[in-house]
């Protein structure tokens, strides 16, 4: 048995090779960045007034009124400059008229026709209210750094600097095959002895969240045979292969067996980690460059608490490194509203818990690694290390979010 540590290095030793495509921004979210993105364009683009209001000059306000010129809309070049005595009505996002270095917002000016006059008259310098140009973004800096996984934020600044087809690192096909006699689909009405399919169909939406192509196999019995058969065909239509069940060490788990029937070879079978501890990771070498992988199978345990965890842990970090991405999980440490007492100490503790608005976690109703709905109480996953039984109110522990 190895630690979860030595697991996720031996994960990150491989990766598969993906090649590169030019996908619209319409369909670049939840993909990963192939190229770094340097800004076309100073941001915002020029002088740029914050709000609705009149452009002046600051000087003029003890002046009293001030006479309008011109009207100027966002979109439109301002035609006057701003002298002594005169203003322009700005709109928010409209270019500065040139001689003006303060815009008055509406609600601090008195209209008068086509007059106004700064209303705030007790010696309060107004703001300036101009957006100057380049103080976002400056041009030719670097704005998205290859590798970056491409979310709604990173769109709009894919969208200003005008990247309408991005390059991004091609999408994984990860084949998927749920095993055991006792499973079902979702739309079968099950026996007394029966359990509906819930691990494939979450690991389903787990892969789809991050961008890859899922094909799915299907239930798959506990027949050496007919599983061999189903990992063969999976495994030659995709680059990676997750199975759930028929990992672990009972009489019918019949995995790990075909693993090394196929000549697979396994890298590891038993992690130091609770859930999750017969996840089971193992590469086809390439023929001619044995350092490189050209398929990976992840044979995760069947209860659906641990197989979630594993593969946000082990299989989505994977699959971001294929992609050219660094590991997106985010370990932060947060202190405890309760204690924890474990009897076994020998693996990693991963329990569902969740973080309150006061900065602390508490440990949500928890059964095992078969109770879905733990998970879904929960809003992140607290590790006990290795060796440590009893944690104390106010105790930090390490913890990753759920999204
Ligand atoms: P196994 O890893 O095959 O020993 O299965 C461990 C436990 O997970 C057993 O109680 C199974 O019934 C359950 N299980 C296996 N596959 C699934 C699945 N696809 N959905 C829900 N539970 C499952
Ligand atoms: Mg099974």
């Amino acid at each position: 048995m190895i630690r979860f540590e030595q697991a996720l290095e031996i994960v990150l030793s491989q990766s598969l090779e993906i090649g590169k495509e030019l996908v619209p921004l319409s369909e670049a979210a939840g993909r990963v960045l192939s190229s770094t993105v340097y800004a076309d364009r100073d941001m915002p683009p020029y002088n740029k007034s914050a709000v609705d209001g009149y452009a002046c000059r600051e000087e003029d306000l003890v002046r009293g009124e001030l006479k309008i010129i011109e009207n100027i809309a966002a979109g439109y070049y301002p035609k006057s400059v701003i002298t002594t005595g005169c203003c322009s009505k700005i709109m928010t996002g409209a270019k500065l008229p040139d001689g003006a270095d303060t815009v008055l917002m509406v609600e601090e000016v008195i209209e008068n026709g086509d007059h106004v006059r700064y209303s705030i008259a007790n010696g309060k310098k107004p703001k300036n209210n101009i957006c100057l140009k380049g103080e976002d973004i400056k041009k030719d800096e670097l704005v998205l750094e290859k590798g970056a996984f491409i979310k709604p934020e990173q769109i709009a600044i894919l969208a200003a600097m005008g990247v309408s087809m991005v390059p991004v690192s091609k999408q994984l096909r990860v084949g998927l095959i749920s095993t055991g006699d006792e499973i079902v689909e979702p739309e079968t009405t099950p026996n007394e002895v029966q359990i509906r399919n819930s691990n494939g169909w979450q690991l389903r939406a787990q892969i789809i969240r991050i961008g890859s192509i899922v094909s799915y196999y299907g239930i798959v019995g506990d027949s050496e045979e007919l599983l061999q058969k189903k990992i063969e065909k999976a495994l030659s239509q995709n680059d990676i292969l997750i199975l759930t069940g028929g990992v672990s060490m009972g009489d019918f788990d019949f995995v790990p067996l075909i693993l090394q029937n196929l000549k697979l070879e396994i890298l590891f079978d038993k992690i130091a980690v609770q859930p999750g501890k017969p996840s089971t990771f193992a590469i086809k070498r390439n023929h001619v460059d044995p350092h490189k992988a050209d398929k990976v199978v992840f044979a995760l345990p069947g209860n659906p608490v641990s197989c979630y965890i594993q593969f946000e842990l082990l299989v989505k970090p994977f699959i971001f490194k294929s992609m050219g991405a660094p590991d997106p999980t985010l370990w932060i440490e947060m202190a405890s509203s309760e204690g924890f007492t474990r009897k076994h100490t020998e693996r990693k503790a991963l329990i569902p818990v969740k973080v309150g608005p006061d900065g602390r976690f508490s440990i949500v109703n928890y059964n095992g690694s078969a109770h879905i709905l733990a998970l879904n109480n929960a809003n992140a996953i607290a590790e006990v290390p290795i060796g440590v039984s009893t944690t104390k109110r106010g105790d930090k522990l390490r913890l990753f979010f759920l999204h």
